[in-house]
């Protein structure tokens, strides 16, 4: 439970906000004013975290993509990379790593911000 007026973390059976003593009107009013508040912000329960998908393409090609929706692309992403990594002998290996974790970022951030996302989108 937190004052209307400043932010301020209240008790629960606190009459007055200790910081800017505005009036605590009561537990059913503060409820729904925490609800209303809530619906305001942005949905992080769907969103994915940017951070996590660029660690776990990091570990793995394509795993961030598989983390952020697009399971088929992390796939097909993962297989070129194998493939790509035994055709140059190794030399393409760090480029498809490095544009899997800028892509798996972008993508992320991109769900994450609400944004239609397609299964082949890059970046
Ligand atoms: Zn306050």
């Amino acid at each position: 439970m937190k004052c209307h007026k400043c932010g301020n973390q209240l008790f629960v059976n606190d009459q007055y906000c200790s910081q800017c003593g505005e009036r605590v009107k009561s537990n059913v009013s503060s409820l729904e004013s925490t609800v209303i508040h809530d619906e305001s912000q942005p949905q992080t329960s769907k969103g994915k975290s940017p951070i996590l998908a660029l660690i776990l393409s990091a570990l793995v090609v394509g795993l961030g993509q598989l983390y952020a929706g697009q399971g088929l692309k992390g796939i097909v992403l993962f297989g070129v990379w194998i493939l790509a990594t035994i055709a140059t002998a190794g030399m393409a290996t760090f480029v498809i790593w490095i544009i899997n974790l800028i892509d798996a970022y972008r993508i992320a951030k991109k769900v994450n911000q609400g944004k239609h996302v397609d299964e082949w989108e890059f970046f």
